[in-house]
């Protein structure tokens, strides 16, 4: 039988749900192979529901081994059971308690949803709709209800037994091994944020003191050996807790906080209530394993994780089309959280980098879809970029319309109105309405209308008049399933930036409304005039990353070279030299292609050049600016037939020169800024570290003599691992001459470490040339490669798929075919790692003719594989649609 699509679920069709669950109290056994669960269900009926009206409970891969009503057995007759779906026939009118069990296999459940094993811990994941994968129940987030777990191990194999709220009882039970806690979290929750955990682990302790004088306890449960590795973690669990309460007056509200590390799982963490399930990348570091882009990982997690206490646990979705309600708040949350904890501009780019290169290409490809989607096959696919990162934006552009006084008013009184509810985008925004009386209708189109904005600008400077003329006007390209779309409000920060680069005073303005620094465009075109210029200014526009929009401004290099040295927003300095940079790139590229020599713009290098010497910026300001586009930017500026090859090739010569031109100047940033004394983690000294190691990045290319031998002694000497991976990167990005040997010392060094390990896979499937395909292929049958990991395997096979652009994208086909096999596989035990890797394919049309076709059958073949996983089954078909 060949795998169906599974039916489309669409938002207009939501209904309330006919019957309630207000209490559950689960009863779980734990053993390996053979857990018992029996969940006692409180279930009312509605109001609007007719009495004897049936109940329909979801299930996923279960079998039912008992059914009671009101405590008495059930019979056959009285309900049907398959394995994804219960229904009892006529249930009471009055409020019954239904009580069911069912039996799981926790370790061969390799899909790592629901209930299951990872390194003998057992530890649950339900977001989305995993809880049904432990018992039959109404899986969707309109259910609230209040738990009381009681959970059961082998004392030896599960002395650490963990669930939501607060622990209420614990012991053992007489005459066995085993023994029982109990835990009960009196917050109306639902499913998709139970979780349990019961295994061996070591409790790293701490406490907090909330801002009412609450004392909290908080725990990191980690593997035994790794409590040392929790510091950084705890450190940014406190920090958040406190920034919650100082920044949105939010107080944590249970006894306890706890956070488990695991190593193996689909996501990043989540946030199920008081009892938090980490990917255990996202917990342990030190200086001696973790970079610093690392710790920032872990810093930005915990963070996230926590303040969807508030967004998302106290206040949750309605339905799953409103992820983003939860999401793309909590990630605006965080985002403000790190800028705080770091240098908000460098914060800002890396923000905007991330958009820009995974939002982006989604938003204009097969994959598109709008922040809040209409419809899905498989809720699991929209955990996506557009979601998180877009939505997000979402939330910024309200603060950036609203003001920071305005937008605070408004979540507060979300929070005050829809605390404990399960609601909508529709009653989040009536909130900020209300409290700052605009109308947002017209706002409300950034969660309904996928694609990105163009936004082209044209300017003229009247000098007889003193007059500035803006013609601005936007467009949303159209996309499969989005013909047309409706003009949205874009929020516009910008300045007139003078002949003496400070920004220019103007009088009156028409045809837009402007707030201060802010100009909103909300038509399809608007001519916008500025009075009393008084010199032809440059137009600074999209300051900040304003609105997630691609800006179509013609700048003359002159003006795009002025705004790099002197825009007083350090954001679009950034911008400017980006924009030379890819405007040249591309010109680049598109001689390698036609085979002529690319000589790049002296303009273009020596912006570049400078940026070194700009000491009023900081360290990672300046980092950034050194970082050439990505080659997956590039692809995406060229927009169609696109030679991976050429990119490629055009990004070296440009890097090339900039070396060339900076040759020993370098030689003080690489040996000034590494580390002095003992490491640390705080943004400065990242900072530092990340120029040092862009300076050794220009410094590798430039034909120095001692090049190869500098990277080396980094390499060998480096005290911490942000210095150690970047050379390591280096010597075999850059097939140095002891790449071999450089390899083979990482891995004696770190092969205890998996999550070191990650970063040598990852290391060696991003590197150019054509011995990589080979070289992954030999890596997945290395003793260290773990295809059940689903760290090992984004290690490897999603960064070649994501991070390779020449090689999977390679003109014989060989790495789209070697994508396409892995999918295969590693959907047979983990659709949601195969569906993600899978979408590593998303640009496939814009790639010259040559490698769309092979990139097309590649995934044609997946297409034709029978029994493919309903996500995979997702990915695919809309990917080829
Ligand atoms: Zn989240």
């Amino acid at each position: 039988m060949r795998s169906e699509t599974a039916p489309a679920i669409r938002l207009e069709d939501y209904k309330p749900p006919l019957y309630r669950i207000d209490k559950v109290a689960l009863n779980v056994e734990l053993t390996p192979n053979a857990t018992r669960v029996t969940a006692t269900l409180q279930v009312k009926r509605q109001p609007d529901t007719a009495a004897g009206a049936s109940l329909v409970l979801d299930g996923d891969e279960l079998s039912l081994a008992g059914i009671r009503l009101n405590g008495k057995t059930l019979d056959e007759t009285a309900y049907t059971a398959t394995a994804e779906r219960l229904e009892l026939l006529s249930p009471p009118a009055e409020p019954f308690e239904l009580t069911l069990v069912t039996e799981l296999d926790p370790d061969a459940n390799t899909k790592l949803m629901g209930l299951y094993r990872s390194s003998g811990t057992y530890c649950t994941q339900c977001e989305a709709e995993g809880f049904r994968r432990i018992t039959y129940f109404l899986d969707r987030p309109d259910i609230l209800a209040v738990y009381t777990t009681r959970l059961e191990a082998s004392k030896a194999e599960c002395p650490v037994l963990l669930a939501n709220g607060n622990l209420a009882e614990a012991g053992d039970i007489e005459g066995t091994d085993r023994h029982y806690a109990i835990w009960h979290d009196p917050h109306p929750k639902p499913a998709y944020l139970f979780a349990l955990v019961a295994g061996d682990l070591a409790e790293v302790p701490d406490r907090f003191m909330t801002m009412s004088g609450k004392d909290v306890a908080l725990n990191i449960y980690v593997e035994h050996g790794k409590e040392g590795l929790c510091d950084w973690a705890m450190d940014s669990l406190k920090r958040s807790m406190r920034w919650d309460e100082e920044v949105f007056g939010r107080e944590y509200d249970l006894d306890v906080f706890n956070i488990v590390a695991v190593s193996d799982f689909n996501m990043g963490a989540m946030e199920n209530k008081g009892l938090n399930i980490f990917n255990d990348k996202y917990v342990l570091a030190d200086p001696e394993t973790a970079t610093d882009q690392d710790y920032a990982n872990i810093e930005a997690v915990i963070a996230h994780e926590y303040f969807h206490n508030w967004t998302g646990n106290r206040i949750t979705c309605r339905d799953w089309f409103q992820l983003c309600l939860k999401e793309g708040l909590t990630v605006f949350r965080d985002q403000e959280f790190s800028s705080d904890m770091r240098s908000r501009p460098a914060k800002r780019i890396a923000d905007v980098r991330l958009l820009k290169s995974h939002q982006f290409p989604e938003d204009a490809g097969p994959l598109a879809h709008p922040v809040r989607p209409r419809t899905y096959h498989e809720i699991n696919n929209f955990y996506t970029a557009t979601v998180y990162e877009k939505g997000a934006e979402v939330v910024r552009m309200l603060q950036t319309l609203l003001g920071k006084q305005a937008f605070r008013k408004g979540l507060d009184l979300y929070f005050e109105r829809h605390d404990g509810e399960a609601t909508t985008i529709e009653a989040f925004l009536a909130c900020f309405e209300e409290a700052s009386s605009t109308d947002l209708e017209q706002f409300s189109l950034w969660y309904e209308q996928a694609g990105t904005p163009v936004v082209s600008v044209e300017t003229e400077y009247d000098p007889d008049r003193k007059t500035f003329s803006v013609s601005l006007s936007q467009e949303i390209p159209p996309l499969a399933g989005q013909k047309s779309s409706k003009p949205a409000v874009i929020p516009l920060r910008f300045g007139l930036v003078g002949p003496n680069g400070e920004d220019m005073e103007t009088g009156p303005v028409e045809g837009a409304k402007v707030n201060g620094d802010v100009l909103v465009l909300d038509k399809a075109h608007q001519d916008v005039v500025f009075q009393n210029v008084a010199a032809a200014p440059v137009l600074s526009l999209l300051r900040g990353f304003s609105a997630p929009v691609r800006l179509n401004q013609p700048l003359h290099s002159k003006d795009l070279l002025f705004l790099a040295a002197q825009d007083r927003d350090p954001f679009n300095r950034w911008q400017a030299v980006q924009t030379l940079a890819m405007q040249d790139l591309v010109r680049l590229a598109g001689l390698v292609r036609e085979g002529a020599d690319g000589v790049p713009s002296e303009d273009v290098i020596g912006v570049l050049a400078s940026v070194l010497d700009e000491t009023q910026l900081d360290e990672a300001l300046r980092a950034q600016a050194l970082t050439l586009p990505s080659e997956a930017d590039i692809a995406q500026e060229i927009g169609k037939d696109v030679n991976p090859d050429a990119i490629h090739a055009a990004r070296e010569i440009l890097r090339r020169a900039v070396a060339t031109r900076l040759g020993p100047s370098l030689l003080p940033f690489i040996s000034g800024n590494s580390a002095g004394g003992s490491y640390s983690p705080d943004a400065q000294a990242a900072g530092k570290r990340a120029l040092a190691n862009r300076c050794l990045h220009y410094y590798a290319a430039s034909g120095a003599d001692d090049a190869a031998d500098l990277v080396w002694s980094r390499f060998t000497s480096a005290d911490n691992m942000t210095d150690r991976l970047a050379a390591l990167t280096l010597l075999v990005h850059d097939h140095m001459p002891r790449e071999d040997e450089a390899l083979a010392a990482y891995r004696k060094r770190h092969t205890d470490s998996s999550l070191a390990m990650d970063k040598w896979f990852m290391t060696q499937a991003m590197a150019p040339g054509d011995q990589t395909l080979e070289r992954v292929k030999a890596l997945m049958s290395d003793p260290s490669y773990d295809a059940g990991n689903p760290n090992r395997v984004r290690s490897l096979l999603q960064s070649f798929a994501t991070g390779n652009p020449t090689q999977f994208a390679r003109a014989d086909g060989a790495g789209f075919e070697l994508v396409a096999e892995s999918v295969l596989e590693i959907d047979k035990r983990n659709p949601q790692v195969a569906s993600r890797l899978l979408t590593s394919f998303r640009s496939w049309r814009a790639l010259d003719p040559q490698r769309s076709a092979l990139a097309e059958s590649a995934l044609l073949r997946v297409s034709a594989c029978e029994n493919l996983s309903r996500d995979s089954r997702d990915i695919v078909d809309r990917t080829l649609q």
